[in-house]
């Protein structure tokens, strides 16, 4: 009987998964019978925009993090797809830190050529999983908005892409309870404009706090403040924007840092960080880790060494995205389709450990994307999924960092050369600091003029 395969969400890593298996379908392969699952209405998982925040029209918890005016936050040349280009989709070269619509469109536009829309039920969040070890199948419940129903079915795989950055993770300072400002995580943020004119303090001191608090710059805060728990980002920040050390307490309008300075400040935004979560899985499925670059318990970063039938994809943390996405996908598809087999459990937790052992000689942010250059590579190797060049794209990481180095308002002003197809990214019309018009229209276009019309 034809396997079945059940996967949660239609994000980058999901649509991966589906791409993944029209692919080996188109060169004459037979593959498994293919649901996927997505709570929200449409598929691209995060960069599906929503301006909602707290429960969606469901009731559901919102799965949108991302805000108006997100732009790229590395060269899309980093994260391009190995058998979908950025110039195949738009039709040219485009410059190289796209708005988040303009990146939705390259997501939907390869898996709508590859035309997997059909494998999908939306507005379908996945309630509970249930292993059965006689059958050695999953029971699977789900509930469709679509008509209220709550439903059970039976496959032989299950692959989580639900996504991990989701669920904020949000800790509680000495007087949040009467401060008089609104008190928000990165999460919940939607729109810079809110903040015009106002002092935030930003408390985190990764790519949310980096971004967060550069989109309140350019969209006119009046100061900001950014503190850090471990490291500071040490960039050369503007004249209005302060780093310090971790926040001790606060009042109803002023925030006392561990250095002995306070500040007065309107507004808090928690950039600390999200959480792994996974309510509709089981204890014996569950994986836990905190945002690291070798989670524990999966083999190659994908199987669940404790049930070899059970999958994550992109669960680590994220210096490569989209073809990181893919280069497991097609992985974890060759295993399904018994071209890839797997050793004994204690081989695999063997090889975990391994990669777990490099993992924590790791310092800097070079050696960090070396490492999972080295991994997504291993992967590639061992399927059909196009080779591309990691070590043109570690070189590109290497130019970003340099180019936030010098100027963190600055650095989505470079272009790159795109790893798959050699051609040089233009630059935008526009500087980064200046486009306010994030719109995929205004970015497409060949001068800044749309903006202005529009
Ligand atoms: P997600 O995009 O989170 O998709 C998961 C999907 O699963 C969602 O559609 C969700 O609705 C669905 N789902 C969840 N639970 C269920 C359930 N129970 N049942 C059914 N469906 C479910 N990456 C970059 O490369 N560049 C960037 O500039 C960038 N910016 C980012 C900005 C922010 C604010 C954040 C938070 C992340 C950013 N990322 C960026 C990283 C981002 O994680 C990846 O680009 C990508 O979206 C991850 O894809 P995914 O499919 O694994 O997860
Ligand atoms: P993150 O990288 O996991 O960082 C979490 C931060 O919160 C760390 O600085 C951590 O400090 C801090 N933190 C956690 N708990 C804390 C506490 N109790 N007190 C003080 N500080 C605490 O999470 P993130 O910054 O939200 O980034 C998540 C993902 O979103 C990344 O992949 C990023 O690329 C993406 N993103 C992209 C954009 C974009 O521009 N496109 C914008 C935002 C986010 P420690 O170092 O001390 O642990």
């Amino acid at each position: 009987m034809t396997k079945r395969i059940a996967i949660i969400g239609a994000g980058p890593s999901g649509l991966a998964q589906l791409r993944a298996f029209q692919s080996a379908q188109a060169k004459g392969a037979d593959i498994p019978d293919i649901v996927c699952f997505e709570k929200q209405s449409d598929w691209g998982g995060l960069w599906n925009y929503t301006w909602r925040t707290g429960l969606d029209e469901n009731g559901e918890p919102v799965h949108g993090s991302m805000y108006r005016y997100l732009w790229s936050n590395g060269p899309k040349e980093c994260l391009e797809f190995a058998d979908y280009s950025f110039e195949e989709h738009f039709g040219k070269a485009i410059a190289s830190y796209p708005p988040r619509e303009v990146l939705w469109d390259y997501i939907k536009g390869r898996v709508e050529k590859a035309g997997v829309r059909d494998y999908i039920r939306f507005n379908t969040p996945v309630r509970d999983v249930v292993f059965n070890d006689e059958t050695a199948t999953f029971s699977i419940t789900v509930h469709d908005h679509n008509t209220d129903e709550v439903y059970t079915e039976e496959f032989d795989y299950l692959i989580c892409a639900s996504g991990h950055f989701s669920t904020p993770r949000v800790p509680e300072f000495e007087g949040f309870q009467k401060f008089g400002g609104r008190i928000l995580h990165a999460h919940d943020f939607r729109d810079a404009l809110e903040f015009k004119d106002k002092t935030v303090l930003l408390i985190g001191s990764s790519y949310s706090a980096e971004d967060v608090g550069s989109q309140c710059y350019k969209y006119g805060a009046k100061k900001l403040i950014s503190c850090y728990r471990t490291n500071p980002m040490g960039f050369k920040w503007p004249d209005n924007w302060e780093e310090k050390p971790n926040l001790l307490r606060v009042d109803t309008d002023t925030a006392y840092f561990a250095d002995g300075s306070s500040n007065k400040i309107d507004a808090i935004i928690l950039c600390t960080g999200y959480l792994h979560h996974f309510p509709f899985l089981p204890e014996a499925l569950r994986l836990k880790t905190d945002n690291r670059l070798w989670p524990l318990d999966l083999y190659k970063g994908v199987v669940w060494e404790d049930n070899p039938q059970m999958f994550y994809l992109g669960m680590q943390d994220q210096w490569y995205t989209f073809n990181m996405f893919d280069a497991q996908a097609w992985y974890v598809r060759d295993i399904i389709m018994g071209r890839i087999p797997l050793p004994s459990k204690e081989d695999m937790t063997a090889n975990s450990m391994e990669w777990r052992e490099r993992e924590l000689r790791q310092e800097t942010a070079e050696e960090m994307f070396t490492f999972q250059g080295d991994y997504i590579l291993e992967l590639i190797e061992a399927t059909d999924y196009p080779t591309f060049d990691i070590e043109g794209v570690r070189q590109t990481f290497l130019e970003w960092k340099h180019h936030k180095k010098e100027n963190i308002m600055t650095f989505r002003d470079h272009s790159y050369r795109s790893l798959m197809t050699g051609t040089m990214s233009p630059p935008h019309h526009t500087p980064w600091i200046d486009a306010l018009d994030d719109s995929l229209e205004a970015y497409l276009s060949d001068t800044s003029e749309v903006k202005k019309a529009g």
